[in-house]
C-alpha cells in the first residue's frame, strides 16, 4: 500500500480508502440492514491491511452506515484512521439545522470529532443554499470547538460549478470528486482536479469503477484488455488510471465483500502515483474510446434543445440509452425510461415541431432517434 502527504495537513492517507456506502447487508424481516459482524470484519481487516482512510455519510445505508462505522472503529481502530463523514445538505432547513445533525453525527459515531466534515454532494443551487445559511461561520465555530479537524466538500455537478465552489472558501481541507477514466471530461474534469491540486487541496476520488459498470466490461473492451501493452484486470485498469495522478490522495472503494476488499488491498500494493507508462496511459484513452465507440447517439447532454414545448427529456433519454449501450445494461435503460414515460417525458411525446433539431450543435436526427428509441423500448415490452 503507498501512502502519501494528504495535502498541508501534515499526515499521510493510504491510497486505498474504504467507502462505507455498500457494506455488506442482510434481510430482517422487510427490510435490509447492514450485516454489522460481517462489516465490522471488513472495516478491520481493511485497517489492519493498511487502509488509513474511512469515508462514511449520514444517507448511507438508511442512516446505519454512521453507527456500523462508529462501532467498527473501537478497540483503537479510530486512532488508526483519518475518518471522513458529510453534512446532508437536503436536511437543512434553517441555519441551526446544521449544528444540530453535527452533533447527531458524532453522536452515531461515538466519537467526540471527525478529521474531514464535508458539504455534501454540493453543486451550483447547494452552494446558494449554504450561502445563504452561512455555512462558512458554522464550518468556522466547529473548528474552533473541536468537533470537526478540516472542512470540504464533496461534489456533483459541472466543472463551472466545481471552480465556483472552490473559489468560494479559503478554507477547503479537502475536495471529493467523481473520477475516472470515462469521466475525465465530466463532473469536476480533469481540469478541476488539476486546479485543486494546484492550490495545495487534496483530492479524494469516488465512483473510480463508475458504479461498478467498468468492473464488468462489454466484449469489445474486454478484447481490448486482453491485447493491452500489460497485463492487468478491467479494475486493476481502472485503479491504476486514477492512481497515476499526483493530486489524487485516496481512492475511495465501496466494498461490499471480504473477496473485494482482499483484492482491492492486493491491487494497491502495486499502485503508485506517476506509476504508468506513456504507452499504458495511451492505452486507458483507448479503453475510454472503446466504450464510446459503443455510443449510439452521439449527444453531449449540452441541453440546448431543452426545454422542449412537449416536456420530451431529451437529452436523459439520449444519457439513458447510450449507457445501455454503452455497458451492455438493456434492463436499466428499460427500467428508467419506463420512469419518463409514467411522467409523459418520453419520446411517444414528441410532436415532431423540429425545434430541438434546430437548437441542437452536434446536428442530431434527434426525432428519428427517438422514433427509434420508442420503437425499441415499445418492442421489449
Ligand atoms: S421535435 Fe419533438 S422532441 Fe423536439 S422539440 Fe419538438 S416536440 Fe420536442
Ligand atoms: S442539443 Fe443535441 S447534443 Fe445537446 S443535449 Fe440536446 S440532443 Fe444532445
Amino acid at each position: 500500500m503507498q501512502y502519501v502527504p494528504f495535502g498541508p495537513h501534515g499526515f499521510s492517507v493510504s491510497r486505498l480508502g474504504f467507502g462505507c456506502m455498500r457494506l455488506p447487508t442482510q434481510t430482517q424481516g422487510e427490510s435490509t440492514v447492514i450485516d454489522r459482524p460481517a462489516a465490522i470484519a471488513m472495516l478491520r481487516r481493511g485497517i489492519d491491511g493498511g487502509i488509513t482512510y474511512v469515508d462514511t455519510a449520514y444517507p448511507y445505508h438508511g442512516g446505519e452506515s454512521e453507527t456500523v462505522v462508529g462501532q467498527a472503529l473501537k478497540d483503537g481502530y479510530r486512532e488508526k484512521v483519518t475518518l471522513t463523514t458529510k453534512l446532508p445538505i437536503w436536511a437543512v432547513r434553517e441555519e441551526k439545522d446544521m449544528n444540530r445533525l453535527l452533533d447527531e453525527q458524532l453522536k452515531n459515531l461515538d466519537v467526540p470529532y471527525v478529521d474531514f466534515y464535508l458539504l455534501h454532494a454540493m453543486n451550483r443551487d447547494r452552494l446558494e443554499q449554504m450561502r445563504a445559511f452561512h455555512y462558512k461561520d458554522f464550518l468556522a465555530q466547529a473548528l474552533r470547538d473541536g468537533r470537526i479537524r478540516h472542512p470540504g466538500f464533496s461534489f456533483h455537478d459541472g466543472k463551472a460549478a466545481f471552480m465556483e465552489i472552490l473559489n468560494d472558501y479559503d478554507q477547503w481541507g479537502m475536495c471529493q470528486i467523481q473520477y475516472n477514466y470515462l469521466d475525465d471530461q465530466e463532473q469536476a474534469t480533469e481540469e478541476g482536479l488539476r486546479a485543486a491540486g494546484k492550490r495545495g487541496i487534496p483530492v479524494v476520488i469516488m465512483e473510480p469503477l463508475r458504479g461498478g459498470a467498468l468492473a464488468n466490461p462489454p466484449k469489445n473492451v474486454q478484447t481490448l484488455i486482453d491485447s493491452a501493452p500489460t497485463r492487468r484486470s478491467a479494475v486493476e485498469w481502472a485503479f491504476a488510471y486514477i492512481a497515476d495522478y499526483p493530486e489524487v490522495a485516496t481512492i475511495l472503494s465501496g466494498m461490499s465483500s471480504m473477496e473485494q476488499l482482499e483484492d482491492n488491498l492486493r491491487i494497491f500494493d502495486s499502485l503508485t502515483v506517476g506509476g504508468l507508462t506513456e504507452e499504458e496511459r495511451a492505452f486507458t484513452r483507448a479503453l475510454k474510446q472503446a466504450y464510446l465507440s459503443r455510443m449510439p447517439v452521439k449527444c453531449t447532454g449540452c441541453r440546448y434543445c431543452q426545454p422542449c414545448p412537449q416536456e420530451v427529456h431529451i437529452p436523459d433519454i439520449f444519457e439513458a440509452y447510450n449507457q445501455s449501450k454503452m455497458f451492455d445494461r438493456p434492463g436499466q435503460f428499460l427500467r428508467r425510461y419506463a420512469g419518463m414515460a409514467r411522467d409523459g417525458h418520453d419520446a411517444s411525446q414528441c410532436v415532431q415541431c423540429g425545434a430541438c433539431e434546430a437548437a441542437c450543435p452536434q446536428s442530431l436526427s434527434i426525432i428519428e432517434w427517438l422514433q427509434q428509441i420508442d420503437r425499441e423500448y415499445r418492442d421489449a415490452q
